[in-house]
């Protein structure tokens, strides 16, 4: 196994760590002092593109990985439990979703998840990197079967500067499946893509959001649910799920809905597990109804901090 070695450019912090023979550690200046490893078999990609280091390898445990900038995206194993975690909970929450943008989501997998809803007639996503659509039809095919759908419209793009066109009240659901919030997804955690996610929502519409880990980011998430709470006039709700392979084992997402019909993200009206509108053969692994009001009970710790922000139903 050749030693990798990060070649940041000048100035960079080191995202890509050091493979150690037989080994790959997730070091980032995200969650310093500590690092999840995965035992290695085989780097199958590993390329520059424009905007981000891409990497696939085979894992001994994990199947197929894919690696940007040295931050995990996903797993073959575990990515269920994200991608139908994020989808679920915002369109479980809403009756009959017409009109859905994606923003991220290079890997198909929340487009895998949305194409079940068959009230659905138009699943627009705006992905800033081709290379990890690429590299996700090459690696990844049980994922990549979200780009398949006849309702998607692939745009590659800074989601920041899509939204920034889309006509006021043009969505039912934006779903922000962005990675962290250091290097090209660094906007999608600003208040101004915040208001324009609101602009673009039609009354009543709901946006969810990759929001990181309990464990580990809480002053991002502070400073995220002060932002929703101002913008977003309907209900404002953080809720989280376990990922084995992100950093602290889980993963958080900020739930808010414009003013207008009010959302009860805790409680689905459009349970998906109740009925099978499974445009994509293959039947959920993770999510449930009862993960859905689960996913909304917090720890002590971090119900102190987000719930005086939220805004319940
Ligand atoms: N599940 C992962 C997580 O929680 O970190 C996210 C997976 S998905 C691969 C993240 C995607 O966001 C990547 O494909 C990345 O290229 C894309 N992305 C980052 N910044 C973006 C931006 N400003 N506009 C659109 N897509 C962006």
């Amino acid at each position: 196994m050749e030693e990798i070695n990060s070649e940041s450019k000048k100035g960079e912090p080191e995202y890509m760590p050091s493979v150690i023979p037989g080994w790959f550690s997730e070091i980032s200046p995200m969650w310093p002092g500590e690092a999840h490893s995965l035992k290695v078999e085989k780097i199958l990609f590993q390329e520059k593109s424009e905007h981000q280091n891409v990497m696939v390898f085979q894992s001994l445990t994990y199947g197929k990985v894919l690696v940007l900038d040295g931050v995990i995206q996903l797993t073959e194993r575990d990515e269920c439990a994200y991608q139908e975690m994020i989808t679920h909970l915002p369109l479980g929450s809403i009756p009959n979703p017409k009109k859905v943008l994606v923003i991220g989501g290079g890997d198909g997998g929340v487009s895998r998840e949305v194409s079940r809803y068959s009230s659905i007639d138009q699943i627009d996503i705006c992905e800033i990197d081709k290379m990890v659509v690429d590299v996700s039809k090459q690696f990844f095919h049980q994922v990549a079967v979200g780009f398949e759908d006849p309702r998607v419209k692939l745009h590659i793009g800074d989601g920041v500067a899509f939204l920034k066109a889309v006509p006021e009240g043009t969505y039912d659901a934006i779903i922000v499946d962005s990675s962290d919030p250091i290097g090209p997804a660094q906007g999608l955690f600003e208040k101004p893509f915040f208001e324009s996610v609101a602009k673009a929502l039609r009354p009543g519409g709901v946006v969810c959001t990759q929001a990181e880990s309990i464990w580990l980011h809480m002053h991002i998430i502070e400073d995220i649910v002060a932002n929703c709470s101002q913008i977003f006039k309907g209900s404002v709700n953080y809720a989280w799920t376990t990922v084995p392979t992100y950093p602290s084992g889980v993963i958080g997402f900020m739930l808010c809905s414009t003013e207008g019909p009010p959302v009860d993200f805790k409680h689905p009206v459009n349970p998906i597990d109740a009925r099978c509108h499974c445009k994509s053969s293959r039947p959920l692994k993770f999510y449930s109804s009862e993960m859905h009001s689960a996913a909304f009970c917090l720890p002590s710790f971090a119900k102190k901090v987000i719930d005086p922000k939220a805004k319940q139903v």
